[in-house]
């Protein structure tokens, strides 16, 4: 089968949040995340910012505490103006 060759065309990747490799997409799971948690989005159907975590179990475990981590610093950035220095007022 001289044709076999033509279908290895360069798959995209992408990064998984947690174990930070570069896989292909096909072997990672979409996601996005939203104030009230994570949605998986395998059919890619949402237009939004896409986070990809591996399919494993390991990862899937970290995906919470990644998630933990992103909403801190997400609130981090949205409070950041309401914060003032402590004893400057
Ligand atoms: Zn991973």
């Amino acid at each position: 089968m001289p044709n076999m060759h033509s279908k290895a065309q360069h798959t995209p990747q992408r990064t998984c949040v947690v174990c930070r490799t570069p896989k292909a997409v096909g072997e990672l799971i979409s996601f996005f995340v939203l104030p009230q948690g994570i949605v998986f989005d395998p059919q890619r159907r949402v237009q939004r910012r896409r986070n990809y975590v591996c399919q494993t179990p390991d990862c899937l475990r970290g995906l919470d505490k990644w998630k933990r981590n992103h909403m801190k610093r997400r609130l981090a950035q949205a409070s950041g103006p309401i914060f003032s220095p402590t004893g400057t007022a």
